[in-house]
């Protein structure tokens, strides 16, 4: 078997080279990569691998984090997987031992070696990776590769609401209709949520909110969302907010769209430092939620997607071939009018 490998090499370019078979541990599992979803993440990778300032990267780079596909291979040590099987691989493996990871917050785990995020030392967007076992999912009969792949951003999604406890009959405003906009849409429809209430300056994004349930949307470029969310309900304000744009200007909107007593769940990453009414915050009384990927989340994200409570690959709009992985990024990175989401598709 002969591995390959996308390198992002410079800012925007990525090469396929030939490389070798994964080292496999005893633990690991050897996948053959059926799906790769291109998160918003690998594309700001994909411009520039330090973005937000924080972090050090060098070139190569593999992106891609997304990730489902048929099971090649097992470590001896590992249980319950088989080859053959179709997985769904969660990209994040802390160490297991800290005490994030022992209370069960791995998410928080400062050792989380995490597919195509600093400081890079693995990614997706080969024809096969090796990965912990405790760290794949079996895919049950029905569901696709791609509908495994989706599971990743729709964990956040899910892990948004649980955090911000979003109930039955709720009212939800999500600012932001870019795929973890409408992950946490599809979350809080299937958990219940009575209104929803969606946000973005694309079009084409609040048609495709609208089409996954969002009950009304506004194009916030034309209309301030907060205004609307006011007259909508009677001056009240929304019992919970996730900001899913990850722009500052989001945050005063959030603050003025939740109700006294509400909640404001910052799902989205902004990365830049952002001033916030903290009076008119502790005049709500309103909780600010902070999102970090999710832990323990995948299989209630599986088991609410069989049950058709949700659908998220319904967001891949756009589906390239491995070998055009360069045109999949510039494409997603310039189209953004057209593209909601594009995955890569591995051929045989
Ligand atoms: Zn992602
Ligand atoms: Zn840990």
């Amino acid at each position: 078997m002969k591995n390959q490998t996308a390198f992002l090499t410079a800012p925007k370019k990525i090469e396929i080279d030939d490389t070798k078979m994964p080292a496999m541990g005893i633990g690991d599992v050897l996948i053959e990569v059926k799906q790769v979803g291109i998160c918003g993440s690998d594309l700001g990778f994909f411009v520039d691998p330090t973005s937000g300032g924080r972090r050090e990267a060098a070139y190569p780079i593999v992106l891609g984090h997304e990730c489902a596909g048929v099971v090649i291979e097992t470590g001896k040590a590992v249980q319950d997987i088989r080859p053959g099987d179709l997985v769904a691989v969660e990209p994040g493996v802390p160490c297991g031992h800290c005490e994030y990871c022992r209370s069960g917050r791995y998410n928080l785990c400062p050792d989380v070696d995490f597919l195509a995020a600093p400081p890079f030392r693995k990614g997706a967007l080969q024809r096969y990776i090796a990965h912990p076992g405790d760290f794949v999912h079996k895919l049950p009969e029905g569901m696709t590769a791609l509908d495994g792949a989706m599971l990743e951003p729709f964990s956040i999604g899910v892990h948004a609401i649980k955090r911000s406890r979003v109930m039955l009959g709720d009212t939800v405003v999500i600012t932001g209709a870019g795929c973890i906009g409408l992950m946490c849409l599809m979350a809080c429809k299937a958990a219940g949520a009575a209104r929803i209430i969606v946000s973005d300056i694309y079009d084409n994004r609040l048609k495709m909110a609208k089409e996954l349930g969002a009950t009304d949307v506004v194009n916030s470029s034309r209309m301030p969302v907060e205004k609307e969310v006011l007259r909508m309900t009677d001056g009240r304000g929304a019992d919970h907010v996730l900001e899913a744009a990850g722009v500052p200007a989001a945050m005063d909107a959030a603050l003025a769209a939740v109700k006294r007593g509400g909640n404001i769940a910052v799902v989205g990453l902004n990365h830049t430092p952002t001033p916030f009414d903290f009076y008119e915050a502790a005049r709500k009384e309103c909780d600010l939620i902070h999102v970090w990927r999710y832990a323990n989340i995948y299989p209630i994200a599986m088991k609410t997607v069989i049950a058709g409570k949700a659908d998220p690959k319904s967001v891949v709009t756009s589906m390239f071939r491995f070998e055009e992985v360069q045109t999949a990024f510039e494409d997603s990175l310039n189209k953004k009018q057209e593209i909601m989401k594009a995955a890569i598709a591995f051929d045989k």
